[in-house]
């Protein structure tokens, strides 16, 4: 094989000959379709072992101070620091998102490790009131234990960070099965973390972080391993729904990150130029392939004639081309079957009355094996069932309402429940898409777009988004287990219910 020009990126962040070549693996670049290493998969000895190994790295780490386990989080944000430049192109290179979006995932990554450092001092119990004299009661927190981390393609290192950051400050080990897609990201974060743990050292067991490179059927071990407690995953509903079936059968614990079919309502009061620039970024970023990516905009019949032809216009002036490039907004597509599954959509879109823009094959004579294509819009008649269901590709299909109530019930009516947004400067609008009978997602904003998410809330969604939250908020108590405590600081036993008895 010829050497992929990409090779001193993939030097720079730690990645050797040898971890690169006669694998098993073929990884592509969305960039251009090439194939840029060869990684070797795990067998299924490689994870028993692994759960070994963090098994015994348990004993150790949960016995830690809390603050110190911090401390190793710390030096993690440090490092992140130091290679954030070249790990964006990474994360570029391995899942094709433009590099201002892998800049941000990187800096994602060193902001959960921020907030973990913090909460390391702050994994409060409390103190209950007894309804017995002389006794308190206690709630305490405990470390849970080793903690399997499956993620996806398109967020290749920033969900590993997510839960990797709280998991290790509660005093679990982190098994993390990364997408087949994007190994090389996971590799070099590996890399990072082994020089952390040098740096903070002897402290710091073996297998406080490892990495299995797999397909599913590696994943699904993990998953059946009554060793595992906790496994957050990330990734399709179809992948969801088996992960959830598995761990429920053995009692263990879920979080689970799914699918989202995220709308926008803009009524007749919006800021209609906020509302272009929050429309076009959340359903164009990323290719529209994040798990937040705007999907369905829901558009007043006032304003609907003068909103939807400048959104159509923006369309025509996104600037389509490698992500590496810096005035790129638009980059691939992951592959061509990604490609393909967005075209069946649109036909499909077509067939049930929608008038369908854009999603036309783009810049096919440079990059003739890599999926790059202009955005899509699909005006639609109705919500009907392709609608309601998530692609993962630039479609924006746009319906029509009179009546909010109208526009909310649109909203809520599909599967998934992960993002939604309302554009409006109207106060009864907003609270009453903030309300009880309002939005029924994890995410609901008010004139901002429902991609992306900051890490100091928690992060998840409804329905078959599966219900799982991570990052801020108290999403920490996810990953470890609630003991409660009955102290008793008197000489006698009253027994509760007033029962009486002489042993
Ligand atoms: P995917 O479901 O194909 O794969 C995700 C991960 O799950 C991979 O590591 C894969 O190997 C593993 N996997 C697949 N089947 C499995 C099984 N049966 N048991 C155990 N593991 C299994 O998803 P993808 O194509 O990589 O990512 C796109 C999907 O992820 C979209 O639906 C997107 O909305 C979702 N996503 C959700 C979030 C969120 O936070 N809600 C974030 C990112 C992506």
């Amino acid at each position: 094989m010829t050497q992929s020009p990409y090779r001193p990126l993939l030097e720079a962040v730690g990645l050797d000959a040898h971890m690169l070549e006669g694998g098993d693996l073929p990884v592509v670049t969305p960039i251009d379709g090439s194939i840029i290493a060869n990684v070797a998969s795990a067998a299924p000895d490689d994870v028993a072992a692994a759960i070994d190994t963090a098994e015994a790295a348990f004993q150790s780490w949960r016995t830690m101070p809390a603050p110190r386990r911090g401390e190793w989080v710390r030096l993690l944000g440090n490092e992140l620091r130091r290679e954030k430049e070249n790990l964006a192109r990474l994360v570029t290179l391995d899942c094709g998102k433009i590099l201002q979006e892998g800049l941000g995932e990187v800096q994602e990554m060193i902001d959960i490790c921020d907030f973990a450092v913090g909460l390391s001092r702050q994994l409060y119990g409390r103190v209950i009131a007894s309804e017995r004299p002389g006794h308190k009661m206690l709630e305490n927190w405990h470390p849970l234990g080793p903690v399997a981390v499956i993620s996806a393609f398109n967020f290749p290192v920033a969900v590993w960070s997510w839960n990797a950051a709280l998991a290790i400050v509660c005093g679990n080990p982190v098994i993390w099965k990364p997408s087949d897609k994007t190994p090389l990201t996971a590799l070099a974060v590996q890399r990072i973390c082994e020089r952390v743990s040098a740096e903070f050292g002897e402290d710091a067991p073996d297998g406080l972080c490892q990495t299995i490179i797999g397909d599913a059927d590696i994943a699904k071990i993990l998953v059946a391993s009554p060793r595992i407690p906790l496994v957050s995953a990330t990734g399709s509903t179809r992948m969801g729904r088996q992960v959830a079936r598995t761990v429920a059968d053995r009692f263990g614990k879920s979080i689970l990150e799914l699918g989202g079919n995220n709308a926008m309502i803009v009524t007749p009061s919006a800021d209609l130029d906020l509302a272009l620039r929050a429309i076009v970024f959340s359903a164009v970023g990323t290719a529209g392939q994040r798990c937040t990516s705007l999907r369905r905009l829901i558009v007043h019949d006032d304003i609907y004639e003068t909103l939807v032809p400048r959104i159509k216009d923006a369309y025509r002036n996104v600037k389509i081309g490698s992500p590496l490039d810096g005035k790129t907004l638009l980059g691939p597509l992951y592959d061509k079957q990604a490609f393909e599954a967005m075209q069946a959509a649109l036909q499909q879109a077509r067939e049930d009355g929608g008038v369908v823009t854009g999603g036309s094959p783009a810049l096919t004579d440079e990059y003739s094996d890599a999926a790059y294509v202009t955005p899509a819009i699909a005006e639609m008649p109705a919500q009907t069932d392709i609608v309601r269901t998530e692609t993962f590709a630039p479609i924006l299909y746009i319906m029509r309402y009179s009546e909010l109530g109208e526009a909310i019930a649109i909203q809520n009516g599909v599967p998934q429940g992960l993002s939604s947004a309302i554009i409006s400067s109207d106060m009864r609008e907003t609270e009453a898409f903030l309300a009880a009978s309002g939005s029924d997602c994890g995410i609901a904003n008010v004139n901002i777009g429902p991609s992306g998410a900051e890490i100091g809330g928690a992060f998840g969604g409804e329905k078959e988004t599966g219900g799982g939250r991570e990052s801020g908020s108290d999403a920490w108590k996810g990953y470890m287990r609630r003991q409660t405590t009955t102290i008793n600081y008197m000489a006698e036993l009253p027994l509760a219910q007033g029962i009486t008895f002489d042993p």
